[in-house]
């Protein structure tokens, strides 16, 4: 039996199944992220997802390796605008932060504030820090990379080709344009 980890929104009504280890655990620093973040802390009952560094920590996951065993009808997505190739989705019950995806990606980022502390793993490099906002510094406890590294991207093709090349999809009950929202 691989191993498998399972984590649950703070209400407790979605529950997530995770098989096998993840493809790897980063911290975004994009500008995306950081305006994501600040729209998330604004969702009532939403949790900060933000780090010290003001990153953004994720856990990549291959989309056929996440299951919602329940839950998973109740799920809402934020598009920064209606253009985004990019959404985020939250616990439509709790407004918990859930993961990012990429429109057509393989592969969902789920938000590492889900694990428990003793459980969450830990970044291994920090992406995207050319957008680091003018004046900011970051530890160099990981590898600071400026854009994705060659090793983000070479992990996410490997993973493509196991899944033969397919994107599941992942239905959302509601979608909400962040830029047109009220
Ligand atoms: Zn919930
Ligand atoms: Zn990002």
């Amino acid at each position: 039996m691989p191993p498998h980890t399972e984590l649950t929104c703070s209400c407790g009504n979605i529950h997530l199944r995770l098989e096998g280890e993840p493809l790897l655990a980063a911290e975004c620093q994009c500008d995306s992220c950081r305006t994501a973040a600040a729209w998330l802390a604004e969702i009532p009952g939403g949790e900060p997802v933000t780090s010290a560094t003001g990153g953004t920590p994720y856990v990549l996951y291959r989309k056929d390796r996440v299951r919602f065993a329940a839950g998973g009808d109740n799920l809402r997505a934020y598009r920064l605008t209606a253009a985004s190739p990019t959404r985020r989705v939250v616990a439509a019950c709790c407004n918990t932060p859930l993961f990012l995806e990429f429109q057509g990606g393989h592969w969902l980022s789920l938000y590492a504030g889900l694990w428990p502390d003793e459980i969450r793993p830990a970044p291994a490099m920090r992406t995207m820090v050319s957008d680091l906002p003018a004046g900011q510094t970051l530890p160099a406890d990981i590898p600071n990379h400026k854009t994705q590294s060659v090793g983000f991207f070479f992990t996410l093709l490997t993973a493509w080709a196991a899944m033969g090349f397919r994107s599941p999809k992942i239905p959302v009950a509601s979608e909400v344009v962040w830029g047109e929202a009220t």
